[in-house]
């Protein structure tokens, strides 16, 4: 199959694009390289035959129809996003221009692309999106997001990637378009971009900086490791129903602090520190404004109707991630000068 895959050179995108082509996939990857783009995160597959890269805006629809009309793909899977919640709130018009008038560049593209097939049955344009969608959690175990949850988005990126949700969906019911959507939780794992928490913790911890911790600490996300998303996006790709939404959970509910102390804990292991735990270095700051308080994925529908499951549970996941980060100081060290990282941003005003 040729799958056209947006934002590939993402954290998430580019962990698609590597398994995508390592299962003997061909992939065209289409990113406007922004701040948050690092082409290293597909290094390991840019020499393959299978590959090819598209520096394109999806905000430009002449440049989207010819790369449709270029390359001819069986698949979208789109993923190119503005995705900082504390970028958004500092900044949300790139957020509404990318995501929302973006994917519907992306739909007209696809759309116009795939009429001019004879409208395939087997075309899908897949649309991967966030949980946070769903709004705000209260702290009840037996509560959590399921498909039908309805959307109730709070800061200016989730409201932006509602909104393209509803423009998929919209297109699928008026045109017809084959489209699958999923909504996951929180990522972590190798190659992501240290303006998140996950390596924000690892690398301060690791300069002896102080490890922020927004509030008090005890909103709770569900972790999802990269590599067993990107797994999950593959098989909605193939086997899921066209017109449905899948959410997609790690099965990992964490407080942000008992998350900053397993990962001290993993590096107290692994790089021990002069003077105890890393665990010292946690500093209570500002909250985020609209701070979410619980996200959590029921995730019944993938696992009955797709077999799908999580690989590993959040303490493999985050030794992996450490492991990678401590092997790989060539890939981050030089994104700690992209603009905004290491700053404090979304604090409000
Ligand atoms: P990322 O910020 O790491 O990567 C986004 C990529 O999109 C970058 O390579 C960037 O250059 C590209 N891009 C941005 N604007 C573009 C534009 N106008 N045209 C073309 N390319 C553009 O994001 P990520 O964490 O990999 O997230 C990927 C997708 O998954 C997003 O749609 C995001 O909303 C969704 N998502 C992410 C998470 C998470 O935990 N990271 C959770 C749920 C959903």
């Amino acid at each position: 199959m040729k799958i056209l895959v947006t934002g590939g050179a993402g954290f998430i995108g580019s962990a698609v694009i590597r398994l995508a082509v390592s299962r003997g996939h061909q992939v065209v990857n289409l990113d406007a390289l922004t701040y948050a783009a690092c082409l290293e995160n597909v290094a390991a597959v840019a020499q393959d035959p299978g590959y090819a890269f598209e520096h394109a805006d999806i905000r430009d629809r002449a440049a989207l129809d010819r790369i449709f009309a270029g390359h001819r793909p069986d698949a979208v899977m789109h993923l190119a996003a503005e995705s900082h919640v504390d970028r958004s709130i500092d900044g949300p018009g790139d957020f509404v221009e990318t995501n929302i008038t973006g994917t519907y560049n992306m739909l007209e593209a696809a759309r116009s692309f795939w009429v001019s097939q004879g409208r395939p049955a087997g075309f899908r344009f897949h649309h991967i999106s966030t949980d946070e969608v769903f709004g705000s959690l209260p702290d009840d175990p037996t509560v959590k997001f399921t498909e039908t949850t309805p959307y109730d988005p709070r800061s200016p990126y989730s409201a932006s990637k509602a909104a393209s949700d509803h423009l998929v969906r919209a297109w699928h019911e008026t045109y017809g378009l084959p489209v699958v959507l999923t909504n996951c939780s929180n990522n972590y794992g190798p190659y992501h971009f240290p303006e998140k928490l996950v390596p924000v913790i690892i690398l301060n911890a690791l300069a002896g900086k102080p490890l922020p911790i927004y509030g008090n600490g005890l909103n709770i996300r569900d972790w999802l490791y990269v590599e067993d998303h990107a797994d999950a996006l593959l098989l909605v790709l193939k086997q899921g129903r066209v017109g449905r939404s899948y959410n997609i959970g790690g099965e990992n509910e964490r407080s942000n602090i008992d998350l900053v102390k397993t990962l001290c804990t993993i590096l107290d292991d692994l790089r021990p520190r002069v003077g105890g735990s890393y665990a010292q270095q946690i500093t209570f700051v500002a909250d985020r404004p609209g701070h979410d308080a619980r996200y959590a994925i029921e995730p019944a529908r993938i696992r009955d109707e797709l077999g799908w499951r999580p690989s590993v549970t959040i303490e493999e996941g985050l030794r992996k991630t450490v492991q990678w980060y401590l092997a790989n100081e060539d890939w981050w060290q030089p994104l700690l000068n992209r603009q905004g990282v290491g700053h404090r941003l979304g604090a409000g005003g």
